[in-house]
């Protein structure tokens, strides 16, 4: 595992319960304009993640996984939320063609699953986190890579120190 640093930091995550509160950490540092990518294989967490974050900012809904619809928006205290899963794209074009590229410009939160679907046509992400199997719950590394993302992971690094 690669050590810490100012633009990379690595927590455990228990059980489904900490995959949560992770995600409402998470909320309480990102704000619009904020784009998010969510890596990890299927069932590693990153739509229990979303569900976290997105009950942090309040919403008190359910939060399905769009895997079908390949965006769920959400409005939240006027906070814009737009959660897509590319599982099922193909490529990067086909979201164009769907009109879905233009999401990619909004003042919003912007949470990926599956980012490396739609590989050229999402822009530069202020955060890239990845979900993995560690024991019997989850690792979860949150790379910084914008100047605003690393005051986010700062803040959330104050927040959380090193155990959730
Ligand atoms: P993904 O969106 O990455 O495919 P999901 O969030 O839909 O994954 O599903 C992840 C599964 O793993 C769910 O059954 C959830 O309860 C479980 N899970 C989430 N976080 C943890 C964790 N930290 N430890 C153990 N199980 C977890
Ligand atoms: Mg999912």
């Amino acid at each position: 595992m690669a050590s810490d640093t100012d633009s990379q930091h690595t927590w455990y995550l228990a059980d489904e319960e900490a995959t949560l509160r992770f995600g409402a950490a998470m909320a309480t540092v990102l704000a619009p304009p904020a784009l998010v990518f969510l890596e990890g294989d299927l069932g590693a967490g990153k739509t229990t993640l979303s569900r976290g974050l997105l009950r942090g900012l309040g919403h008190d809904g359910g939060v399905k996984s769009p895997t079908y619809t390949l965006v769920e928006p959400y409005t939240i205290d006027e906070i814009a939320v737009f959660h897509f899963d590319l599982y099922r794209v193909s490529d990067g074009a086909e979201l164009a063609y769907l009109g879905l590229d233009d999401y990619f410009s909004m003042p919003a939160i912007l949470l990926v699953e599956w980012p490396e679907r739609g590989a050229g046509w999402l822009g530069n992400p202020d955060w890239q986190v990845a979900l993995s199997p560690r024991g019997e719950g989850r690792q979860v590394t949150v790379g910084a890579t914008s100047p605003g993302g690393v005051g986010w992971l700062t803040a959330l690094v104050d927040q959380l120190g090193h155990g959730i």
